[in-house]
């Protein structure tokens, strides 16, 4: 009977949008008792949307936009995707690129450094004192600042959004009521991850995690007894994903994302991660 019922059970899955890869899979779901969300593409649908660009010093402001679209436009990331979409197709090569995760894209562009990114992706001696108040302001709403620094002088700032999930904290309360410690995981700034945090009803947020160390962040929370879920949908989450006791993928997420996943959210719903657990758990009460 046992392996009928989980046969049944993925079966069940499948109806309600929730592509379960192995019946262990769903038999982990039940024993589940924290659950990690990543913040973009996850919480949020992470359609990213330049909400204004303020330019800081003498620099011209459509000079800045260009050189700063021009570099992220060599980069994969939603927010460099979101830049250079946002700015057309007037684009200037770019030679050194580099791509640092977490952080932000750099290179060289009509002869000047050129970096766009967060603070990590700056230099040392950089004065971001002018930024500050835009840095804060964006972030105390969610929303995420990207600065931009020519020769090492910040030259401006884009404003991104990226509301949240409409379904965000109705399945966070649902997880709640299932007796789950909820967790948001992000690699973005602090006072970003609160305001995201607290706008889907999350009061634990792990923020400024580099990509490299997601998975170290899951592995932490297995050492203090947790059987943890991830939520995920980046080549960034791969490897939290295959960490957690069970990794669940976004469909619209990357292939990498999918392939480390144990379950796929077919929908784009949040609620299939709490059906996902009552499912599992009434699976395992047939079988008991
Ligand atoms: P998340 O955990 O939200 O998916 P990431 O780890 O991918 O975030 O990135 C964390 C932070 O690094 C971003 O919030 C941003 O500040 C910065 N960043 C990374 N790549 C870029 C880029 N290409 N352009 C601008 N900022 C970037
Ligand atoms: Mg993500």
């Amino acid at each position: 009977a046992t392996p009928t019922a989980l046969m049944v059970g993925v079966g069940r899955g499948g109806q309600l949008g929730i592509l379960i890869k192995t019946q262990e899979a769903l038999e982990s779901s039940g024993k589940v008792d924290t659950v990690v969300f990543d913040k973009t593409g996850t919480i949020t649908p992470g359609q990213l949307v330049v909400e204004s660009f303020r330019v800081i010093g003498h620099a011209d402001e459509a000079e800045v936009r260009r050189l700063a679209a021009s570099v992220e436009a060599q980069s994969e990331h939603p927010l460099a995707k979101a830049i250079a979409a946002d700015h057309g197709d007037d684009l200037l090569p770019v030679t050194d690129l580099e791509i640092s995760p977490g952080r932000g894209a750099a290179g060289t562009v009509a002869g000047q450094r050129i970096v766009v990114g967060n603070e990590r992706a700056l230099g040392e001696g950089v004065d971001l004192s002018s930024a500050i108040p835009v840095l804060e302001a964006a972030r105390d709403r969610g929303a995420t600042p990207v600065l931009v620094t020519i020769d090492d002088r910040v030259a401006g700032v884009f404003v991104l959004t990226d509301s949240v999930r409409p379904s965000a904290p109705g399945a966070v309360g649902r997880l709640r009521a299932q007796g789950l410690k909820v967790v948001l995981l992000t690699g973005d700034h602090e006072r970003a991850a609160a305001a995201v945090a607290h706008q889907a009803g999350i009061d634990t947020w792990i923020a400024e995690v580099l990509p490299a160390d997601k998975a170290g962040e899951i592995a932490r929370l297995q050492a203090e007894g947790h059987q943890v879920a991830m939520v995920g949908d980046g080549i960034n989450d791969a490897a939290a994903l295959a960490t957690a006791d069970l990794g669940l993928a976004m469909v619209s997420g990357t292939d990498v994302a999918m392939k480390s996943a144990d379950i796929i959210c077919v929908r784009e719903n949040l609620g299939v991660v709490p059906d996902a657990i009552s499912l599992s758990r009434a699976t395992l009460r047939t079988i008991r």
